[in-house]
């Protein structure tokens, strides 16, 4: 589906399938606008299918059918009351994007000026120049958003600005907040809904309903924050500024970066059209999790695969902690024997740190799971029912299944990997231990979209929040970054239903515990480690990490460094004493 951002309250695109509804209500979209009169082309998916599936994922719908090219000024009110009285944001379809563009354009032409459209709909891909009359013609005042905001200087400055508000910028606000009340404060995100993402597993596991997994983004924005319900497009680290994908800059006088990473869906041949259908599905879309279940209790005898892509992943062990909860299912309802699961791995472990790998055999030998290391999945072809992967050499072997969960291959996003923030690989190059940028000084990265070598959890971000918060602060006061992060994360591998594997480790792969062993031995697994995950993980989440309680997770403060004549100073009183 081909999303077009058109301003924080509406994005259109061209036609739209019932399969993209799921994917446009992940994306936090909560409306759906339909701009095309039904029958217009003969491949048009019937508008009353559309409306279904979007009231089904709990969506708004709405039909404004416009003639193409002959958009009236009554279409365009119509749509413009339908803004307004619809939940954002809206996502609006015609055929190819353009008539919803024009319908929204005439709609804004008396409250913003023509420049100001016609860059927005130009930015998402949309010439309306031919518009420019008529926008005029409308205008009431065309001074009230001026053509400024597209130029190069920052419109409104911010003492910190937050690039995204998933895990690591709502900890790291609120972090920020419980150091410093009232700090002036941005945090720059695009979507309405926040999401406990770690469920995700258990959601594919029929223990958790995805709705708890969800909340709206308003309710985890942290008070005295501002939130500017845009994304970031870019940044100008030489100017202390961002971009929005409005064109508009906001200077700050720090940054934090926190964008978290791209799934990319399109990086597997054929993987977006199969998805949700066919067998194929994925807990790392909060949609497809509740799919993935599905697939566990209808699937009675057969072929199950579980894909793990390249190195480095957010969760690397979600795409087996899937496996070995479907693997227990089918143990318990005694159709193990009937299932043939093979875990392909493009990697050539089972996991990381090699202290965790003999539990978890274990349990690979208990559900006599085939293993394939150094197959990386690069095709599905879905209505064959055929995965096809690359081994070591490059050699394509084809593998049919009824069942495949994938997980796609990740990558920082776009907008990072062009910035001057990225790393050669794509990533926010920060310091490994302060997370601060290692060429701007003003600027913080942390989350799954740094460069730093932890494993890419929420329970790295929770550590890492509040030593960027203390960073920022440092900075912000003269004193110099003095906060360190050990490169603490954790992987709860949900090896059954009711036990654990809890991998708890940071830089290197050193152990790091956070409960003494004789509780809980990470190596070994544990019901209380089960209970931790499925009952006190997620209110720690809501109610400790994302309001600034820094439960177990108050950074490393290094001592002071004295300045360069006290310690001169320090010297020579020393030398007297050995002296005398
Ligand atoms: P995210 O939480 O993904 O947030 C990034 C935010 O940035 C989003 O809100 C996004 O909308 C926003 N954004 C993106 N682009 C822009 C832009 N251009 N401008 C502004 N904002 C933008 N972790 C654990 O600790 N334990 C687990 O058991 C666990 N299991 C997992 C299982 C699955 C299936 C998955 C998918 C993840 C799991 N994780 C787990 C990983 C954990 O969820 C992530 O590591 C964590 O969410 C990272 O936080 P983040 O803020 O960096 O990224």
């Amino acid at each position: 589906m081909d999303i077009r951002r058109i301003s924080p309250e509406l994005s259109v695109a061209p036609q739209i399938s019932v399969q993209d509804v799921g994917a446009a209500a992940a994306n936090g979209f909560r409306s759906i606008i339909c701009n095309r009169p039904d029958q217009e082309s003969a491949d048009q998916p019937a508008t009353a299918e559309i409306q279904k599936a979007a009231l089904d994922h709990g969506m708004a719908f709405r039909h404004i059918p416009a003639v193409s090219g002959q958009v009236t000024d009554e279409d365009a009110a119509a749509f413009g009351k339908a803004l307004e009285a619809l939940p954002g944001p809206v996502l609006a379809y015609c055929r190819s994007g353009a008539r919803s563009s024009t319908m929204w354009a005439l709609a804004r032409a008396p409250k913003l000026s023509a420049d100001a459209i016609l860059g927005a709909t130009q930015a998402a891909g949309y010439d309306l120049s031919a518009l420019r009359p008529r926008l005029e013609a409308l205008s009431e005042d065309k001074t009230i958003i001026s053509p400024d905001a597209w130029s190069t200087r920052a419109t409104r400055r911010r003492r910190v600005v937050i690039v995204g508000g998933g895990a690591a910028g709502i900890a790291v606000a609120a972090s920020l907040l419980a150091r410093r009340p009232g700090m002036d404060i941005a945090i720059v995100e695009p979507r309405e809904a926040h999401f406990y993402q770690p469920g995700w597993t258990l959601v594919g596991g029929g223990v958790f309903n995805r709705a708890e997994t969800a909340r709206p983004m308003a309710d985890v924005m942290p008070k005295g924050v501002t939130w500017i319900r845009a994304a970031a497009a870019a940044f100008e680290p030489e100017m202390s500024q961002i971009v929005l994908e409005d064109g508009e800059r906001i200077a700050y006088s720090a940054l934090v970066v926190a964008p978290g990473l791209k799934l990319n869906w399109d990086g597997i041949k054929g993987l977006r059209d199969s998805l949700g259908k066919n067998g194929v599905t994925s807990n790392y879309m909060f949609d497809m999790a509740p799919y993935t279940w599905e697939l566990v209790q209808s699937l009675k005898s057969g072929k199950a695969i579980f894909t793990q892509p390249p190195m480095p992943i957010k969760c690397a062990g979600a795409p087996q902690k899937a496996m070995y909860l479907s693997a227990d299912h089918w143990k318990q309802t005694r159709r193990l024997k009937h299932i043939d699961i093979e875990f392909c791995n493009a990697g050539g472990a089972l996991f990381g740190v090699a202290d965790y790998v003999p539990a978890l055999q274990q349990y690979i030998d208990r559900y006599h799971v085939g293993l394939s290391f150094n197959h990386n999945l690069v095709e599905i072809r879905g209505a064959e029912k055929i995965a096809v992967f690359e081994d070591a050499e490059g050699a394509r072997i084809e593998k049919p299944y009824d069942m495949i969960h994938v997980c796609p291959t990740q990558t920082g996003h776009d907008f990072i990997r062009s910035s001057p923030l990225a790393n050669a690989a794509g990533w926010v190059e920060v310091n490994p231990e302060t997370l601060q940028h290692v060429r701007y000084g003003d600027v913080f990265g942390l989350g799954d979209g740094c460069s730093a070598p932890n494993a890419k959890t929420a329970a790295a971000v929770r550590k890492q929040a509040p030593t960027v918060a203390e960073n920022v602060i440092g900075m912000l006061d003269g004193a110099g970054p003095r906060a360190v992060y050990d490169g603490y994360g954790s992987c709860p591998l949900t090896v059954e239903r009711g036990r654990i594997v809890l991998a708890e480790f940071g830089y290197g792969g050193k152990l790091l515990p956070s409960l003494p062993t004789w509780l809980i031995d990470g190596r070994k697994p544990s019901r209380l480690a089960w209970f931790l995950k499925e009952k006190m993980l997620p209110p720690i989440y809501w109610h400790a990490m994302l309001k600034g309680r820094e439960w177990l997770a108050e950074p490393t403060i290094l001592p002071m460094q004295p300045a360069a004549h006290e310690a001169q100073d320090a010297c020579d009183f020393e030398e007297t004493k050995k002296a005398s």
